[in-house]
């Protein structure tokens, strides 16, 4: 069963097609890598799944229901897609633990209790408990990425998209974020990540999808991806 499908999908930039009639989809439960040379269109299919870019032709549909059109994103989801950038993005003012309490409380209207207890345990899972009241300008780059990780995670997702999480860190801060995204999908969580980590696709990924140039041109599962010709 399709979580979310993204169905002849077109996007463009002034005169740059970027994606061209692309058809994605993300099955419930599983974890989906996305790879393919840079400038592909990887990213930019995943920020249209997340209903962060305007469409110019095409539809995606998210549990049954349409979502995005090229008039705009139709539903509000509240929160039902997570997603996890290259750049952390974490509120520079706001200590860990805040940023990670701060959209259940403002969105989901969650009493600051339960939100503080939801934020705790979701920094054990990410292992950042004992660095709850730091700012981010006191963590590592990795550390960063795994409170951005605990931060999408406090909204309850049913999807979490991760577009290049690991790219802007040094290998043993990669291990650390790669091991807590492996987690996330041992959860049975609903995943898709645009990554270069081919060892993170062998180990987790259920089925990986290979674009270049706007396009899909291979989609498959794992073995048989990673299987010699
Ligand atoms: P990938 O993630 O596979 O590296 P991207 O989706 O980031 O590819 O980018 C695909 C192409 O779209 C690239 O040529 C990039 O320069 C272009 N692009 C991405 N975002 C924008 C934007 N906001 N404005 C113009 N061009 C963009
Ligand atoms: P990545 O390919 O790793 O996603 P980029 O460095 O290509 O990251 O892009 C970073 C940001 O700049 C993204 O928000 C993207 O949409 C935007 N961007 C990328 N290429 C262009 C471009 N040619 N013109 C305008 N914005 C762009």
């Amino acid at each position: 069963e399709n979580l979310i499908e993204a169905q002849q999908i077109t996007k463009r930039y002034a005169s740059t097609t970027v994606l061209s009639d692309v058809d994605l989809h993300i099955r419930r439960g599983e974890c989906l890598v996305l790879v393919g040379p840079s400038g592909a269109g990887k990213s930019t299919a995943l920020r249209c799944l997340a209903g962060l870019e305007k469409l110019d032709a095409g539809s995606v549909v998210f549990q049954g229901e349409t979502f995005v059109t090229p008039t705009g994103t139709r539903r509000h989801l509240g929160g039902a897609i997570g997603m996890v950038f290259q750049q952390f993005n974490l509120f520079p003012h706001l200590s860990v633990i805040e940023n990670v309490v701060l959209a259940p409380r403002r969105v989901r209207r969650l009493p600051l209790p339960e939100a503080r207890a939801k934020a705790e345990q979701l920094l054990d899972l990410v292992g950042l408990a004992n660095r709850r009241d730091y700012y981010p300008h006191e963590l590592s780059g990795g550390q960063q990425q795994r409170v951005a990780i605990a931060r999408a995670l406090a909204m309850e997702p049913t999807l979490m998209l991760f577009d290049e999480p690991t790219s802007s860190l040094d290998p043993e801060h990669t291990r650390e974020v790669l091991r807590v995204m492996k987690q996330v999908v041992d959860l049975g969580m609903t995943v898709a990540v645009v990554t270069h980590e081919m060892s993170f696709a062998r180990q987790s990924a259920d089925r990986v999808v290979f674009m270049d140039d706007g396009r899909v041109l291979e989609e498959a599962p794992t073995e048989r991806f990673f299987a010699d010709p």
